[in-house]
């Protein structure tokens, strides 16, 4: 996914907490991409309200789909524990 900082331009990373991340697995990471916001390389952290609007509906179906990814990675691991 590629955003472009309302400042300088640059390219925005979704942040993600990697305590998290590596406690919770795969479903951390999806859950901390989704909710961690967005970084720009130069200016740091970059308020979802900066962005034009444009790009803020592009950004919730992309945390979104974080989301859906890991309710499904979530609900396969409940699967897995019930029939075991
Ligand atoms: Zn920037």
């Amino acid at each position: 996914m590629d955003y472009q900082c309302p400042d300088c331009g640059n390219s925005i990373e979704r942040a993600f907490s990697k305590n998290i991340a590596t406690t919770a697995g795969i479903v951390g990471i999806l859950f901390t991409s989704a909710f961690g916001g967005f970084h720009c390389k130069t200016c740091g952290k970059v308020p979802f309200s900066k962005f034009p609007i444009e790009v803020r509906k592009r950004m919730i179906k992309g945390t979104l789909l974080y989301i859906i990814a890991a309710l499904l990675v979530l609900s396969f691991a409940i699967w897995v524990v019930i029939n075991i």
